[in-house]
Formats: structure tokens, C-alpha cells, sequence
């Protein structure tokens, strides 16, 4: 790569955000270009020129162009789109904090991310404010977290808190590790998938100060797992912060068992743990991307026992109106009484195993 395209902030301010911009790196029709300036007007667009390279020009269906660059469908309304798919409003005791789970909050720090996926839960429209939280903003979440001592876990997320500088992502980890009851911070991110030379020296050594911290990212494809993209992950591991995945389960981006199969094993490879495997939710404009759940189970089923343990995320549902996440998954046990439990293995061989008396 040429050196400027290795540094973050070029990558940063390069995006493409404009019919025009994306015209000169993909050839659109004009029909093409007059319905994502349509998308536009709803739904904002950025890509980071590394993301972009990684598009197939002369394929319309390719997986990280899909991810990327707006659509018409999103201008279509499905019967079942929520403009708050999750309920995190309910769940906000204070601005930018959801504690929904006994002992962990997300707090989410910025609505900026590198790159705006498509299929992303959290759709913002174009013109809403891009600045990182306040001071004073941040000084009342972190005092509600303080007030909670049951609070022991807190998820950094947003938008994308590594579009933040080193210097302001410093300011707000170290009022999280000032509290004595916080023992993880963990912190949400696409930047090693979108904008990987963000994961710089300086970055990885303001973070190791800090531990314990965790990271969890979202590979969607294994066109993703690239050499600047195993690089960062692999600077986050070797500064001693485990790496969980999180992927969205996509109609016609990784919706079968050979595509998923390729990014969970490439994943490994990279020291990356798969975590969790999520069903699309209802966000609006986004029900092309849906699956039916018995997509996601049958892939869940065609994998285990065939790949290592280490490969199989869990396949949930972050259930809509903000039941939390529930796991799903193919039902092993054929039957279940006082005496005994009937199993089936990953082969649809049949098991026995006795239970012991009451
Ligand atoms: C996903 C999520 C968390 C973190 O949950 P884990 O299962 O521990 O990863 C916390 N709060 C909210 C609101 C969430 O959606
Ligand atoms: S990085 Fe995450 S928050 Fe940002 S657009 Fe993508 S899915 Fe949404």
C-alpha cells in the first residue's frame, strides 16, 4: 500500500460519502447513481478507501459492496421495521447509557463510525450530529455507572468508539478504571474490519494501561479477513486484549454454511474468538437483509461437531422491544423424562444417557 493509505487519518477523511466519489471507483448506471442519491436523502454513506478496495468492481452482488453502498430497498418500508429495534430507549437511565443487564451498561461515547454499514442497527440519518459525547455528558453517565455498584462490566460502544483520538478514548477509559466496582471495560468496534491502521502503536499502548480490556469486533465475510486487517487484530492480541467477533447473519452476504464456515475458521486463525452469531433485527430499511431464523439454525447445525468448539459463536436474537439477547439453536435432545434423555449427535446418530434417580 501506498504510505499515506497506511495512516488512519488519511483513511479518515478520503471517505467516500458522495454518488460522485463512488463513481470513480465502481461503475454505476445512471439509474444506479439516481437511487442511491434517493438512499442518501435517508440514510448516510461512508466508505473508507482501504474498505472500498476491498469491492469486486464487476460484481454487483459482492459481499463487501452490499455491506457498503446504500441501496433502493432501504427506501422501502417492511411491516415489521421499528425505528427503535431494541428498546434501548426504555433501558436509558441516563443519555448515552443502556443497562438492561444486571451487572453491564453500554455507553455509547460517539453515533461516528469509519464506515456505515448498511444493515446496521443503530441507522442514522444523514445531518445527525457526528460529535463525540461532552464533558458534561460523559461526567453524568460516568456518575451513574459510579452511583451502580452492581455495575461491574462496561461496553464502550457507539458508533464506533476508534474513530475517537487516542486522547479523548484515553480521558474516558481512565474515568471508567477510577471506579472501584468496574472490573472489564470492554469496547464495540468495526475499525480493524473498515479501517484497520487505526490500530496503531500509540493506540495499543494507551490501551494496555488499562487492563483488563476486551474487544469485540464484526467480521461479517471472509473477503474481510485481510493482511492489514489480521495485522491489527493481531497488535490488539499481542497487547494482551482477547478478541471476540460478532457477526450479523446476512441474506446474501454469508447466509450459508461454506461462506460462515470460511470466516469462523479465518477468524481463529487470527486469534479472534468468535462470539456471538446475531439474526438481523428490524431496524427500518433493512428487511433485505433479513433472514428467516431457520437459516441461521441449520448453519449453526451444518457447523458444530464439524468445526472446532472455538469456531462456533452462539447464534442469538436480541430480542425485539428489548428482551435482551436469546440463544437459538438446533434442539439436540429428542426427548426428555424422569427416566432418561434421548441425543442426537452432530451426525443424527441417537444416544441414550440415564438419569440418575431423584
Ligand atoms: C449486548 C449487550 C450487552 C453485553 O452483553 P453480553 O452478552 O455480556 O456481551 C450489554 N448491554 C446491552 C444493552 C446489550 O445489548
Ligand atoms: S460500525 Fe457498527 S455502529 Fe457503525 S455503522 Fe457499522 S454496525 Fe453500525
Amino acid at each position: 500500500m501506498e504510505p499515506h493509505k497506511d495512516d488512519w487519518k488519511w483513511q479518515f477523511a478520503h471517505r467516500i460519502t458522495t454518488t460522485e466519489q463512488l463513481k470513480q471507483i465502481l461503475p454505476l448506471t445512471q439509474r444506479e447513481q439516481d437511487e442511491i442519491n434517493t438512499c442518501l436523502g435517508a440514510f448516510r454513506m461512508a466508505i473508507t478507501p482501504y474498505y472500498a478496495s476491498l469491492i469486486d468492481p464487476t460484481d454487483p452482488n459482492d459481499p463487501i459492496r452490499k455491506q457498503a453502498v446504500p441501496s433502493i430497498l432501504e427506501t422501502r418500508a417492511d411491516e415489521n421495521d421499528l425505528s427503535d429495534p431494541l428498546g434501548e430507549m426504555a433501558d436509558s437511565p441516563v443519555p448515552h447509557v443502556v443497562h438492561r443487564y444486571p451487572d453491564r451498561v453500554l455507553l455509547l461515547v460517539t453515533l461516528q463510525c469509519a464506515m456505515y454499514c448498511r444493515h446496521c442497527t443503530r441507522r442514522r440519518a444523514v445531518g445527525e450530529e457526528d460529535k463525540p459525547i461532552t464533558e458534561a455528558q460523559l461526567q453524568k453517565a460516568v456518575a451513574y455507572i459510579r452511583a451502580h455498584s452492581e455495575i461491574r462490566d462496561v461496553l464502550i460502544s457507539g458508533g464506533d468508539p476508534l474513530t475517537m483520538s487516542t486522547a479523548k478514548l484515553e480521558h474516558i477509559i481512565a474515568s471508567l478504571r477510577a471506579i472501584e466496582h468496574v472490573e472489564i471495560i470492554r469496547i464495540g468496534t468495526r475499525v480493524p474490519v473498515v479501517m484497520p491502521m487505526r490500530i496503531t502503536q500509540e493506540l495499543t499502548d494507551m490501551l494496555r494501561k488499562y487492563h483488563p480490556i476486551w474487544i469485540n469486533t464484526h467480521f461479517n465475510h471472509p473477503n474481510e479477513l485481510t493482511s492489514e486487517s489480521a495485522r491489527a487484530c493481531a497488535a490488539l492480541v499481542d497487547a494482551g486484549i482477547p478478541l471476540g467477533n460478532q457477526t450479523v447473519l446476512l441474506r446474501g452476504i454469508n447466509d450459508n454454511a461454506e461462506t460462515m464456515k470460511r470466516l469462523l475458521l479465518g477468524l481463529v486463525k487470527m486469534r479472534v474468538r468468535p462470539y456471538y452469531l446475531y439474526q438481523c433485527d428490524l431496524s427500518c430499511g433493512i428487511g433485505h437483509f433479513r433472514t428467516r431464523v431457520e437459516a441461521g439454525i441449520e448453519i449453526m447445525h451444518q457447523l458444530t461437531g464439524n468445526i472446532s468448539g472455538y469456531a462456533l459463536p452462539k447464534y442469538v436474537i436480541d430480542a425485539p422491544g428489548g428482551g435482551g439477547k436469546i440463544p437459538l439453536g438446533y434442539d439436540y435432545v429428542v426427548s426428555r423424562d424422569d427416566r432418561e434423555v434421548v441425543l442426537e449427535n452432530y451426525r443424527g446418530q441417537r444416544y441414550r444417557y440415564p438419569q440418575p434417580k431423584q
